[in-house]
């Protein structure tokens, strides 16, 4: 039998600066990273925001340094994905394919994924198409920008664009915004915004960039061509936790509650919020001995920062857990 102190699903910032912690504290950790190890950095050309790196990194080696940390302490790393779980004994087990592995603690860091137009967009992420505008305005300084959605993200990735952005033209199928009200005035008062009502972008070209768009209004169906320099996608992001359903306690969104999150939002929980700082773990899931850490868990964020730090989180509450549970 595979058995391990922790297992640590998903191997993306989180779940490496996890492992990281874990492995320099001398347990036995599995990280099983999936389909996409490294996560959602992978994607990414230029990295410019993770401290440490004067002149930025890019993604793909930043990711694979977390790897190679994770792995000088012992940690072991499977490119494989996780299809099934039973977490609700003391002992829980996770199985790939037929494989069971088997651990005392789990740490879910299985991250989340943006919301995709569907129209061939994902093939220019990081070449002109963005779904972070945090990330990725500071490179569209003096360009002409496009962006899709009408929520608070759409208007969020609006305004980090209008600090460099000359242009930013948002395209909303309806003819009104969802997002907030005061989200909305801050940027239809900004004279470099434009928006397109009720209509949808249908095609996308480009070369190595992208450089064109196709926006289709959607009432007279008339189909125009749009030059850009970049198009960021703002309709929402899909937490993965299918596999959790009916095991972890997920919120109305789909993202996995932890003790913190859900105290956060005033969820009634197992401990109060002074226990939970005392001596409880603000990253333990619904489940004894289970953790969530990263994009899976925060809906607000969503940084590579933020993801590594709640990984070193997740990872000293589950070492707490096992000193406790022993
Ligand atoms: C294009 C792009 C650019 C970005 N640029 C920046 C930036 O410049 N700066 C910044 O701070 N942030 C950036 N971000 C955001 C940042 O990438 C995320 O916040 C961060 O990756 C979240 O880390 P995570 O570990 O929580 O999850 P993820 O990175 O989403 O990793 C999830 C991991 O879980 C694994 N997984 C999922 N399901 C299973 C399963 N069943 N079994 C096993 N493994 C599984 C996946 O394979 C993956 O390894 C960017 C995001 C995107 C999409």
């Amino acid at each position: 039998m595979n058995k391990y102190d922790v297992i640590v699903i998903g191997g993306g910032p989180s779940g490496y600066t996890s492992a990281i912690y874990l492995g320099r504290a001398a347990l036995s950790v599995l990280v099983l990273a999936g389909a996409q190890p490294g996560g959602q950095l992978v994607f990414t050309s230029e990295v410019e925001n993770f401290p440490g790196f004067t002149k930025g990194i890019m993604g793909p080696d930043l990711m694979m340094a977390m790897e190679a940390q994770a792995k000088r302490f012992g940690v072991e790393v499977l490119y494989k994905e996780v299809s099934k779980v039973d977490l609700l004994k003391e002992t829980k087990s996770v199985w790939v394919d037929e494989t069971e592995y088997q651990a005392n603690a789990i740490i879910v860091s299985t991250g989340a994924t943006s919301k995709m137009i569907g129209i061939g967009e994902e093939a220019y992420v990081g070449r002109g198409v963005s779904t972070c505008a945090v990330c990725d305005a500071a490179f569209f300084k003096g360009k002409k920008t496009f962006v899709v959605g009408g929520g608070d993200a759409a208007m969020e990735d609006t305004m980090a664009l209008l600090k460099f952005a000359d242009e930013v033209t948002i395209v909303h199928r309806r003819d009104e915004f969802r997002a907030s009200k005061i989200m909305q005035d801050r940027v239809l008062s900004n004279s470099k915004v434009k928006v397109m009502w009720n209509s949808e972008v249908v095609g996308v070209s480009g070369e190595s960039k992208l450089s064109s768009i196709k926006v289709k209004d959607i009432k007279t169906g008339k189909i125009s061509e749009q030059q850009l320099d970049g198009l960021f996608v703002a309709i929402g992001h899909v937490p993965t936790t299918k596999m959790f359903e009916g095991i972890l306690e997920l919120d109305e969104k789909g993202y996995l509650r932890t003790t913190m999150t859900a105290l956060m939002r005033d969820v009634k929980w197992r401990v109060s919020e002074k226990d939970m700082w005392l001596d409880g773990f603000p990253t333990m899931t619904s489940v004894d001995g289970v953790f969530g850490c990263g994009d899976v868990v925060d809906y607000r964020y969503r940084q590579a920062i933020t993801a590594a730090g709640m990984g070193c989180q997740a990872a000293l509450d589950a070492e707490k857990y096992l000193t406790e549970h022993k």
